[in-house]
C-alpha cells in the first residue's frame, strides 16, 4: 500500500526530480553497502589478528607458568601472570590445575579507565590454552580479552568510510546536476514548445533542437509533424475559402477574410453582385457538366475585367461577386456594370453549342452605401434581386427604397404566416364560361387576403413572397382543400362544375405534392376528373425531368392540367408535346386589345389552332367586353373567363351569381348573344 502510493507519487514527479531521486537513492544504497562490507571486513581481520596475538601470549605465559604448577609455587605463577599488564586488552587471567582448582589469577584493576566505548559484557572473548609439563597437561590458562577497543576501531573505520562515501556522493551530485541539466533543458524546451503550440493553436511555431540524441530526434519529428499539420491546414484553408470549379475565392473568403481597401478622399469602390439569368435551365436541359463549363467560362470573362486588388468571388451556384475600386474618381459605376454585363453577354461557343448568356447585376458603392463588406454585399444582392423582379438582364444601383421594399417583404412574409392561422385568407371563385353555349362550366379558385389594417392585399403582392419563403406549399394545399370542399358542395345544386386551382412552381418542387393533392381529394370527396391544376410555363421549365414526372403522376390519378398565362413565357412548343396538358389558357394581354389589334387577333387564332391540332382545350382569360366574347367565340375558343362574366366571387356571391343566371334559362331572352 505505502509502496504503491510512493510509486504513484514518484510517477508524478518531474523528470528532473525522478532522475535525481533515482541516482541519489542508488548512490546512497551503494555507499551503505560499501560501508557495511568494509566494516565487516575490518571487523573480521582485526578480530582474527587480536585472537592470534592473545593465543601466542597465552601460550608463552602457559609455558612460563608450567614449572610454577609443578613446584606448587603460586607466587611465581602470579608474577608470571602480572606480565599481562603490558597487554591492556586482557582483562582477567586465571590459571587452574588440571583438576580445575584455581591456582593463580590476574585482575586488571583500572581497565575501565582505558575503555573509551563501554560495551556490553559480550564484548569479551575467552582464550584458553593447556599448560603442559613433561608431555602431560598439568593445568589450563584462560585469558578474558576485552573486544571494546577493536569494536571502537571498526566503528572508526566505518565512520571514515561513510564520510568518504558521502563526500563522493556530494561531488557526484554536483556533477550530476550539471550533466542532468544538459539532458533536461532540451526536454523542457521541447515540452514548452509543445505546450505553446497547443495553447496558441499556432502551428507555424517550431521547437529549437539543441542536441543530436533521441531528444533531438524527438524535436525534429515534432517539427516535421508541425510542418505536415501546417501544410494540411493551408490546404484545408484553401479548400474552405476557394471554389474548386473556378479556382476563385468563395463566399466565406469574402465574408471573413476580405478587407475593405483604404479609400482616400474621393476614391470609391464598388461591390457588384452578378447573377446569370436562367442558369438552371442550362443545367437542366444540357446537363450539369456543361453548366460547370459555362460557369468556368463566365469566371474567366469576369477575371479578365479585374485588376490590382479587385476581389472576384464565386458566391455559389450561378452567382459571382466582384469587389473593385473605381479606377478614377470620375469613373461611372453604372458604366462599369454595363461593361460587365456586355462582357458576359458575348455569344459563347462551348462543345459545339452557341449560347447567349444574360446577367442581372446589382451593385452598391463604398463609401456612399456602406463601409463594411457585408453591408455592401447585402445591398448589392438586394439591388440584383430587383433586376430579377423587373425581368432580368439589367443593372441596378442600390438605393434606400430597395432595402425598404425588402423590409416590407419581410414584414409581409411574417404577416402572411399568421394570416392562415388568423383566418384572414379566403378563396374566391371566378366563373368559367363555355363560349359556345354561354353556360358556366366551372370556376377558378383564387386566394384572397383580407389584412386587418391594409384591407385586401392583391395576390400579385403576396403570392411571390409566399413562393420565395416556401409558404406557398402550405397555402396552396389550403386553397385546394377549401375549394374542393366548397365546389363538391355546389355540385349538388349546379351539376358537375370543373374546378381550376393554381399550383405554383415551388409546389412542384415539393416532393409531397402528389400525395397532398390526392389526400385532399380523398378527404373532401371531390371527383378527381373535375379538377384542373393550373401551371405556368416557368414551372415546366424549372426542372423539366422532375416536373414531367410529377405531372404524369397527377394525370395518372385522373386530374387534368392547364397551362396558365400561355404566350407570356417562352411559349416553347416543345413543352406542349412533352407535358400531359389538357388546356391552354391564353393570357389576358392578348385578349385585352381585341378586336382592335389585328396582331393579337392573329396570335389568338394561332393559339386556338395549335390547341386544336394538339387535341387540347383552349380558354381565353380577361374577357371584359361582349365584343371580345364574340370574336373569341367566333375563333373557336372553347372557354372564357373575365370581368365580362364575373370577377372572382366570395362563395355567397357566387351562389347569387348562379341564381341570377338560372332565371333567363327559364324565361329565354330575345338576344341569344347575351346568354352566357
Ligand atoms: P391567374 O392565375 O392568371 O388568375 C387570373 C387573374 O386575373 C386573377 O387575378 C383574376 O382576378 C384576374 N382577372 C380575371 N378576369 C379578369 C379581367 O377580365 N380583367 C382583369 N384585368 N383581370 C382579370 P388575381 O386573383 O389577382 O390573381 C393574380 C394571380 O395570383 C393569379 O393569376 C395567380 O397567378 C396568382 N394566384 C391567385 N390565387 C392563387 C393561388 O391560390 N395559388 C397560386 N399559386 N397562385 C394564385
Ligand atoms: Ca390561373
Ligand atoms: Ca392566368
Amino acid at each position: 500500500m505505502i509502496l504503491q502510493s510512493l510509486l504513484r507519487r514518484f510517477a508524478d514527479l518531474s523528470l528532473g526530480r525522478k532522475l535525481g531521486a533515482m541516482s541519489l537513492g542508488g548512490m546512497l544504497i551503494a555507499g551503505l553497502m560499501i560501508s557495511v562490507a568494509l566494516g565487516t571486513l575490518s571487523w573480521i581481520t582485526l578480530r582474527e589478528d587480536l585472537l592470534r596475538t592473545e593465543l601466542t601470549v597465552a601460550r608463552v605465559l602457559a609455558q612460563t607458568a608450567a614449572p610454577a604448577i609443578m613446584f606448587e609455587d603460586p607466587m611465581a605463577a602470579s608474577e608470571t601472570l602480572s606480565a599481562l599488564a603490558s597487554h591492556p586488552e586482557v582483562g582477567d587471567a586465571e590459571l587452574r590445575r588440571a583438576s580445575g582448582e584455581l591456582f593463580a589469577f590476574y585482575r586488571r584493576s583500572a581497565r575501565s579507565k582505558d575503555t573509551v566505548l563501554r560495551l556490553p559484557h559480550t564484548s569479551t572473548i575467552d582464550v584458553a590454552v593447556p599448560v603442559e609439563a613433561g608431555g602431560s597437561v598439568v593445568g589450563e590458562l584462560r585469558l578474558t580479552v576485552d573486544m571494546s577497543p577493536t569494536y571502537h576501531r571498526v566503528l572508526l573505520a566505518v565512520a571514515s568510510i561513510l564520510l568518504v562515501v558521502l563526500t563522493v556522493i556530494g561531488m557526484v551530485l554536483v556533477l550530476q546536476t550539471r550533466l542532468l541539466a544538459r539532458v533536461l533543458v532540451p526536454v523542457q524546451s521541447l515540452v514548452a514548445s509543445i505546450r505553446r503550440v497547443s495553447e496558441s493553436a499556432d502551428y507555424s511555431q517550431r521547437a529549437t533542437v539543441r542536441t543530436r540524441d533521441e531528444i533531438g530526434e524527438l524535436g525534429h519529428s515534432f517539427n516535421a509533424m508541425m510542418e505536415l499539420i501546417e501544410e494540411r491546414d493551408r490546404a484545408m484553408e484553401h479548400l474552405a475559402l476557394h471554389d474548386t470549379l473556378t479556382g476563385l475565392v468563395n463566399r466565406h473568403y469574402l465574408r471573413m477574410r476580405a478587407r475593405m481597401p483604404e479609400l482616400s478622399a474621393g476614391q470609391r469602390a464598388v461591390m457588384f453582385y452578378i447573377d446569370i439569368d436562367n442558369f438552371k435551365q442550362i443545367n437542366d436541359t444540357i446537363g450539369h457538366n456543361f453548366g460547370d463549363r459555362v460557369l468556368a467560362a463566365v469566371a474567366n470573362r469576369l477575371l479578365s475585367m479585374t485588376g490590382g486588388d479587385d476581389v472576384l468571388a464565386r458566391f455559389g451556384g450561378d452567382e459571382f461577386v466582384l469587389f473593385a475600386s473605381l479606377p478614377t474618381p470620375a469613373a461611372d459605376p453604372v458604366e462599369m456594370a454595363e461593361r460587365i454585363r456586355r462582357a458576359v453577354s458575348v455569344p459563347l461557343s462551348l462543345q459545339g453549342r452557341d449560347l447567349l448568356l444574360r446577367v442581372s447585376i446589382g451593385f452598391a458603392i463604398a463609401p456612399d452605401h456602406g463601409n463594411a463588406i457585408n453591408e455592401l454585399l447585402q445591398r448589392a444582392d438586394a439591388a440584383m434581386h430587383l433586376v430579377k423582379e423587373n425581368g432580368r438582364d439589367g443593372v441596378q444601383c442600390w438605393d434606400a427604397s430597395i432595402t425598404a421594399r425588402a423590409n416590407q417583404r419581410f414584414v409581409l412574409e411574417t404577416e402572411l404566416r399568421q394570416a392562415i392561422q388568423l383566418g384572414q385568407l379566403s378563396v374566391a371563385y371566378q366563373p368559367i364560361v363555355a363560349l359556345g353555349s354561354g353556360t358556366v362550366t366551372g370556376m377558378e379558385a383564387l386566394v384572397r387576403w383580407q389584412h386587418p389594417q391594409r384591407g385586401s392585399v392583391p395576390p400579385s403582392e403576396f403570392i411571390p413572397v409566399a413562393e420565395e419563403s416556401g409558404l406557398i406549399v402550405q397555402l396552396g394545399i389550403w386553397v385546394l382543400e377549401q375549394a374542393c370542399r366548397q365546389v363538391r358542395h355546389w355540385h349538388a345544386a349546379y351539376g358537375p362544375l370543373h374546378l381550376a386551382v393554381n399550383v405554383s412552381g415551388r409546389q412542384f418542387r415539393d416532393p409531397g405534392l402528389v400525395q397532398a393533392v390526392s389526400s385532399v381529394c380523398d378527404r373532401t370527396g371531390f371527383p378527381v376528373d373535375l379538377l384542373y391544376l393550373e401551371v405556368t410555363e416557368s414551372t415546366l421549365m424549372q426542372d423539366t425531368e422532375a416536373a414531367a414526372h410529377v405531372m404524369q403522376r397527377l394525370v395518372a390519378l385522373g386530374m387534368k392540367l392547364s397551362l396558365d398565362d400561355f404566350g407570356t413565357g417562352y411559349s416553347s412548343l416543345a413543352y406542349l408535346k412533352r407535358f400531359p396538358l389538357h388546356k391552354l389558357k391564353i393570357d389576358r394581354s392578348f385578349v385585352k386589345d381585341l378586336p382592335r389589334n389585328a396582331d393579337d387577333g392573329a396570335i389568338v387564332k394561332a393559339i386556338v389552332n395549335l390547341a386544336r391540332a394538339l387535341d387540347m382545350q383552349v380558354l381565353a382569360e380577361g374577357i371584359e367586353s361582349d365584343k371580345q366574347h364574340g370574336v373569341l367565340a367566333a375563333m373557336g375558343c372553347d372557354f372564357g373567363q373575365g370581368f365580362h362574366y364575373s370577377p372572382a366571387l366570395a362563395p355567397r356571391d357566387f351562389e347569387s351569381f348562379m341564381a341570377a343566371r338560372r332565371v333567363p334559362q327559364h324565361q329565354p331572352q330575345e338576344d341569344s348573344r347575351t346568354r352566357y
